[in-house]
């Protein structure tokens, strides 16, 4: 038995005193949701004020990128050891809008997959297709290609730890939403894919979460799906009232 995540990404939004005041009314409306593991991702700058906001509760902290390298010069960059001291126990990677707008390829997602699993990190790795790819009949050759490119080299164990995200390009902040049997179809995909890699058992136990403008009133039909492990939830992650009510689905 999978236990579902639920996990807001934020994007460049909030500053520090909006995340205090978010998690201010989003922890009394989770602090019953034991069905699930919730995970918050702020701007770096805000990670630290919101580790402190949620001191005490279930709720864990994800940045939304980091480096793979320990330290250097790297201008603008911020590595797992620095997210691991500010209280962060994931982070996301390979987010279409990292591969979109800021040149991340497979090879550069395999690097901060190993190095945050080195540093203790819950890698949330991302994979989906463009609209054209979907369209041009490519959506499993990209899914295949992003998910072999993203894991390679992982031991099985470390395989385990990690948690997968299917995200259409298509459906990422465009309000349109991968019916759930769109979704569960490449879910099955990527977990053929696991199974072959890897083992069954590994496979059967990988977290694989729908994103793509989940909102409070489709995330009950996709979590009807066995194959949804869960959502990563962009815009309707923002606001604490409709987040709570994706978790308490
Ligand atoms: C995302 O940013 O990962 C996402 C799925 O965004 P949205 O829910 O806004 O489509």
């Amino acid at each position: 038995m999978r236990r579902p995540v639920m996990a807001g990404n934020w994007k460049m939004f909030k500053t520090q005193a909006e995340a205090r005041a978010y998690f201010s009314a989003l922890v009394p409306l989770v602090q019953g949701s034991t069905h699930c593991d919730v995970i918050v991702a702020p701007p770096f700058t805000a990670l630290a004020a919101a580790v402190e906001a949620v001191r005490g509760t279930a709720i864990s902290i994800a940045a939304q990128n980091m480096h793979w390298e320990v330290e250097g010069a790297f201008t603008g960059e911020v590595s797992s050891g620095m997210l691991v001291e500010a209280g962060c126990r994931a982070v996301i990677i390979a987010h279409s809008e990292r591969r979109q707008f800021f040149g991340e390829t497979d090879e550069t997602a395999n690097k901060r997959v190993k190095a945050a699993l080195a540093a203790g990190l819950t890698p949330i790795l991302c994979v989906g297709e463009l609209l054209a790819e979907r369209e041009g009949g490519k959506t499993e050759e990209v899914l295949e290609r992003q998910f072999q490119g993203g894991v390679a080299a992982l031991t099985g164990a470390e395989f385990s730890r990690i948690i997968l995200a299917y995200e259409p390009v298509w459906a990422i902040g465009t309000g349109r939403t991968a019916t759930p049997e769109i979704a569960a179809e490449a879910h099955r995909f990527l977990r053929r894919q696991a199974a072959a890699s890897f083992t069954p058992e590994r496979a059967a136990g990988l977290r694989i979460l729908y994103g793509g403008s989940v909102k409070p009133d489709n995330i009950k039909g996709l979590m009807a799906q066995v194959e949804i492990d869960g959502a990563l939830v962009g815009g309707a992650s923002l606001k604490a009232e409709a987040f709570a009510s994706i978790v308490n689905f």
